[in-house]
């Protein structure tokens, strides 16, 4: 028996199957979870379904409200949430610069009332003697939300706050790693929505798989892993489903040498470690300019060697890597790059015991084609490269199949915005990185994916267009 509930149709559902759920720090059981089958999933779209007219007819200002009052009810629950998103995720309560589950929780409702507050207004492209012409924005129906571990209520809200907001109805799944969060707060929002508009369920990729075929839902909002959103791009063709895809990131910044390296390297710092490293748009390769490379080192190891990691439930700077795969790779990463004789200046070796802990660390001297440098770490490990030149820095910066974010950093802006306008990426930031808002639309170019989430832009990918020509003559 699991303490933790289905939620369809706006009833809570037991399950005759559960599955364990780890706190990372201790690689304890400390819940189970219960385990949906095809047969949920199928009870959940169609009670997404029977919703949807109702729902998607519902007052736009109606909608609006109820929004607004979910976040205010996530709010009223944050404190339990965020201790939950600790357990099963392991970050801590604050953490470094205050980037922890209760920053999650501060996402979550900031989310919910921006989004609320977001209108898609009927455009008017021609009003003539002849024709009268307006562009609407519809509904696409049923729309399935399939979830990573890295941010787990957060990227929820994401994907089913602005979905709901446009008069869609939602099934989630969330990550087989963390999925009770989302449960619990699934339970507090189905006590506002109408039953079936909201709908969760909880299982591992074969789940999300039967998902992302399913004939009656319409849209796949996916966040994870390349991999991963392109098998779901490819089983999504069966009823041409829309889909919005935030996928893996191996982000860029490029240093110019006229930075000052002192006010830098703390934003740095916090902006490639953030989430313990585990962020998308995490700062990921770092490339310095040979004129302050060493300085830069030598400022990020001194804060790299400051910093506590520990079980999240403690102070703690860091929380444990989320999970033993994950764990394993991040490993694996830095001991390939040690081998090819990358100069470690914190960190670099697991730490001891039990707990998926590895100390932060800063890797400098490494090779471009190291692994580390190629692929997204995904965790609390950062190499930095130098260039002397700005042209190879930036084809360096380029030569990926990913495209989330990059950034430039120097004290002439107008330089750096010319360059940062050059990286191919989704979002380009300068003197910053990883920095996100409810109404700037953020979403991958490249293999990074396809869509954007956030603001106007965002909405719209919920709704399909409806062109209403009136005729007047
Ligand atoms: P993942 O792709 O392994 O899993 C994500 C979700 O997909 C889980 O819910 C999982 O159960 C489900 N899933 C697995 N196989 C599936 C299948 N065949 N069909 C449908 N669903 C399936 O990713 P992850 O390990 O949870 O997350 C880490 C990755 O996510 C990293 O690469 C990271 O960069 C990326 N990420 C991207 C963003 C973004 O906004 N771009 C944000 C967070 C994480």
């Amino acid at each position: 028996m699991s303490a933790y509930h289905l939620i369809i149709d706006g009833k809570a559902v037991g399950t005759e199957e559960c599955f364990p759920v780890l706190n990372p720090a201790t690689e304890q059981v400390f819940a189970q979870c219960p385990k949906a089958t095809e047969e949920h999933l199928d009870q959940a779209v169609a009670a997404a379904r029977r919703a949807f007219p109702s729902w998607s007819l519902t007052a736009d200002s109606e909608r609006s409200r109820l929004i607004h009052a979910v976040g205010d009810a996530l709010e009223a629950h944050s404190d339990e949430l965020a201790k939950l998103l600790t357990l099963e995720q392991g970050k801590p309560m604050g953490g470094f610069a205050g980037l922890g589950a209760g920053f999650e929780m501060g996402g979550v409702v900031a989310w919910c009332h921006a989004t609320a507050d977001l209108e898609l207004p009927v455009e008017v492209i021609q009003d003539n003697d002849e024709a009268r012409i307006e562009v609407h924005r519809k509904p696409l129906g049923v729309v399935g939300s399939i979830t990573p571990w890295n941010f787990p209520l957060l990227i929820a809200i994401w994907h089913i706050i602005p979905a709901l907001r446009s008069g869609n109805t939602v099934i989630l799944k969330p990550s087989e790693y963390t999925p009770l969060t989302t449960l619990r707060a699934a339970q507090i929002i189905n006590e506002i929505l109408p039953p079936g508009v909201f709908n969760v369920i909880a299982g591992d990729g074969s789940l999300g798989a039967a998902m992302s075929t399913h004939p009656d839902i319409n849209k796949i909002v996916f966040t994870g892993s390349t991999p991963t959103g392109k098998k779901i791009m490819a089983s999504a063709a069966g009823n041409l489903k829309r889909l919005t895809l935030e996928l893996g990131g191996n982000d860029a910044a490029i240093v110019l040498p006229d930075t000052d390296v002192q006010a830098a390297a703390p934003k740095i710092f916090a902006t490639a470690m953030i989430n313990n490293g585990q962020t998308c748009a995490a700062l990921k390769r770092l490339y310095v300019h040979e004129d302050i490379y060493e300085d830069m080192c030598q400022a990020l190891a001194a804060i790299a060697n400051s910093v506590t990691t520990g079980d999240g439930s403690g102070d703690v700077d860091f929380g444990p890597i989320q999970n033993k795969a994950q764990y394993d790779k991040v490993c694996a990463l830095a001991a390939e790059a040690k081998a090819s004789g990358a100069r470690f200046l914190s960190g670099g070796e697991p730490t001891e015991g039990v707990g998926y802990f590895f100390p932060v660390t800063i890797v400098a001297d490494i090779a471009d084609d190291t692994r580390l440098v190629r692929e997204e770490p995904f965790g609390p490990i950062l190499p930095v490269l130098k260039f002397s030149d700005v042209e190879d820095a930036l084809r360096r910066a380029n030569d990926s199949a990913n495209g989330l974010g990059g950034s430039v950093w120097s004290s002439d802006v107008e330089r750096a915005t010319a360059l940062a306008s050059r990286l191919e990426c989704g979002t380009a930031w300068v003197n910053n990185h990883a920095m996100i808002q409810p109404d700037a639309p953020f979403g991958g170019v490249k293999e990074s994916g396809i869509g954007v989430e956030f603001g106007r832009y965002g909405l719209e990918e919920y709704t399909s267009i409806q062109t209403l020509q009136i005729s007047k003559a």
